[in-house]
């Protein structure tokens, strides 16, 4: 089972420190940024699986972050507030966070909310996939089913997959399909995308010769398309 990692964006060190200390000891790897100018690089570079994110913070605050983020990741997002009152205005903001918390909470519940979340987020994607019993994705051991047969995909191929099975039909360009490929920042092409596509084409071809599952849109970018019997 792989580790989750929490970013902890919190500028009160105590209660950064606190929230470090729960989260560990519950099997999470952590990290913690007090500043609102350093979250969005971490993210791009460091690629967590979820952030607590303060509202207020030095350098951006918690809603400028949130709606950023948002452009480039579906990255899990759990904002936290100190005034009931302000959850919900952000609800009608609609940041696209998955959780509110209002402080003061304990630490505990934090954690739990944590948990709840990653438990909807692999529960989600298999129950997306077993509408159709097309795919069946492991999100812990990065693992994809097509009809019943396992693929054997290299991390690079399952991201993408993964990505596209998510909203079938929904075209990506390959700028967008890049920013999925790897938690490195390497320097990689349009390229590199187009060469991944045709390895994970070839895979689900010998599944399904008779069907283009990964379309291309010309000049735009690829998509997944289902048979019609799905
Ligand atoms: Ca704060």
């Amino acid at each position: 089972m792989t580790t989750h990692r929490v970013l902890i964006v919190e500028d009160e060190p105590k209660l950064a420190a606190l929230l470090q200390d729960y989260l560990q000891k519950s099997g999470f790897s952590t990290h913690i940024i007090a500043d609102g100018l350093q979250v969005i690089d971490w993210i791009k570079t460091s690629s967590p699986d979820l952030l607590l994110l303060d509202l207020m913070l030095p350098g951006r605050d918690g809603i400028e972050l949130c709606r950023e983020i948002r452009t480039f990741s579906h990255l899990p997002i759990i904002m936290v507030t100190a005034r009931v009152e302000e959850i919900d205005r952000l609800l009608g903001l609609e940041l696209g966070a998955d959780d509110y918390i209002c402080k003061p909470y304990s630490p505990r519940e934090v954690v739990a909310r944590v948990k709840a979340i990653f438990r909807r987020q692999s529960y989600l994607s298999v129950a997306q996939t077993d509408n159709s019993q097309i795919f069946v994705i492991d999100i812990e051991r990065y693992q994809i089913q097509f009809q019943q047969h396992r693929l054997d995909l290299t991390p690079a191929e399952f991201r993408l997959l993964h990505l596209l099975i998510q909203h079938p039909a929904k075209v990506y360009s390959r700028a967008q399909l890049l920013d999925h490929l790897y938690e490195d920042n390497r320097i990689v092409t349009d390229r590199t995308v187009d060469t991944h596509i045709k390895n994970l084409r070839k895979k689900l071809a010998e599944i399904r010769p008779d069907f283009e599952i990964i379309q291309s849109i010309y000049g735009v970018g690829y998509k997944l398309e289902l048979p019609v019997e799905y």
